[in-house]
């Protein structure tokens, strides 16, 4: 180990991270396509897009060359009464792929604050309505919205941090998803309820990530939209994970045939590059905010808000987009995902196999070593993370046959010698 490893290793603290106990995290070098190279001189296939970012692999050259003529000529400016071409011609391009008149572009620097920032649009839209008292959120079972404080409190309560931080978050509404004829009653009586003091539904749309990798249907997802149009309720869909064509779409919510009030993207939004989020309001959500009276007008601005380098990058992602054929990449990984990963349900200690797009889970039964199990995966030459009880693959979308099935199998070696254990 190098003198700068082992003096670094020794000031860094790692997110999600008991310090005592875990094995020292790996060193990246460089990065290519769907390889991360340690500085060992080891090479891992990378499964799951560092934290589901990188959507066109590491290191696109296309992305590389925006992001370096942008830092020769603008590297960073105050978004505050000043605006720059890559920021504009961004909002034009989301505006324009998002379903409806999803057409106002708050820009953020991480998914959280996207969140952050999509509460408070809704809490101050209906204030400046003259009804301040709707200022609770209703979100789901499973859901994950960022470690924040606010939205800390839209995480499943179990898996999330409720008990941590209890008295220190505000306290908003659980719902189970509305899948069938019960739960459809009980989201609808509470939102009868509450209405008076609601201001918003939230749902991470067809999968939720990080709660487990749990997934519903579009019908459920426009059940949720129909509600909160019939109860007078806004509805915010956090697309941070499910955005950029993970799920087969370019948007979740477009399999639902649906118009939320509010998005939030981030995640794969500069092709996992660097941090940017957005914030993107229907017109008459913005139009909420218009009026004489200053105070009237959204009070947020993060200080490298639609950093431009970061927009150079997320414009040169969306290129991408239009130049290759992403989202054909994503059904031909379900594709191979369904026969390669699907099987594990066979296998002993397996409760679960979900698909969807370029996701892959599996849900296991009992208790996990998680730390010897990413050992393992790192042992067979692959990054694969699991977390609670899942193993999943989200890889970026180029990854090439060979490589995903160099993925699966590991999986299979991985959940194989855990069954011989139980
Ligand atoms: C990752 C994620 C967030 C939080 O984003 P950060 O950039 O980590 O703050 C919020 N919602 C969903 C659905 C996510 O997957």
């Amino acid at each position: 180990m190098s003198d700068w490893q082992e003096q670094g290793l020794a000031h860094i603290w790692l997110p999600y991270t008991q310090m005592q106990t875990a094995p020292a995290p790996l060193t990246v070098a460089s990065s290519k396509g769907c390889r991360l190279t340690l500085a060992d001189g080891r090479e891992l296939i990378d499964g799951i897009s560092s934290w589901w970012t990188a959507c066109h692999g590491y290191s696109h050259p296309h992305i590389a060359a925006a992001v370096a003529a942008q830092l020769q000529t603008l590297p960073h400016v105050m978004f505050g009464g000043l605006v720059h071409e890559p920021a504009l011609r961004l909002a034009t391009r989301l505006a324009a792929l998002l379903p409806g008149d999803l057409e106002r572009v708050f820009f953020t620097e991480s998914g959280s604050v996207s969140v952050e920032v999509a509460l408070k649009m809704a809490i101050q839209y209906w204030r400046n309505r003259g009804e301040a008292a709707k200022k609770r959120i209703v979100y789901f079972r499973h859901a994950y919205h960022g470690d924040t404080f606010a939205t800390m409190a839209l995480c499943d309560p179990e898996e999330g941090m409720h008990t941590l931080f209890a008295g220190a978050m505000p306290e908003q509404l659980m719902a189970e998803l509305p899948r069938d004829e019960a739960t459809r009653a009980s989201f609808d009586a509470l939102l009868a309820a509450h209405r008076h003091e609601l201001a918003a539904v939230i749902v991470e749309p067809l999968v939720q990530g990080a709660g487990g990798i749990k997934m519903h249907d579009a019908a459920t997802l426009a059940y949720i939209a129909e509600a909160c149009t019939r109860h007078g309720l806004l509805l915010i869909t956090d697309e941070i994970m499910t955005g950029f064509g993970r799920t087969g779409r370019m948007f979740a919510c477009e399999e639902a045939g649906i118009t939320p009030d509010i998005v939030c993207l981030s995640k794969a939004l500069t092709g996992g590059t660097l941090p940017l989020a957005a914030t993107v309001a229907r017109r008459h959500v913005f139009e909420g905010f218009l009026a004489d009276d200053p105070a009237v007008a959204l009070m947020h601005g993060p200080t490298f808000m639609a950093n431009p380098l970061a927009c150079a990058a997320a414009n040169a992602s969306l290129d991408l987009f239009e130049r290759e054929p992403r989202l054909q990449q994503v059904v031909a990984i379900e594709a191979q995902l369904r026969v390669e990963l699907e099987p594990c349900r066979d296998l002993p200690g397996v409760a679960d196999v979900r698909i969807k797009g370029a996701i892959g889970a599996v849900e296991l039964a009992g208790a996990i070593d998680l730390n010897t199990m990413r050992r393992r995966f790192a042992e067979l030459g692959v990054w694969v993370r699991p977390f609670g009880n899942v193993v999943y693959l989200m890889p970026p979308f180029v990854i090439t046959p060979d490589e995903l099935r160099t993925l699966t199998a590991a999986i299979r070696t991985v959940l194989g010698e855990r069954a011989r254990t139980l």
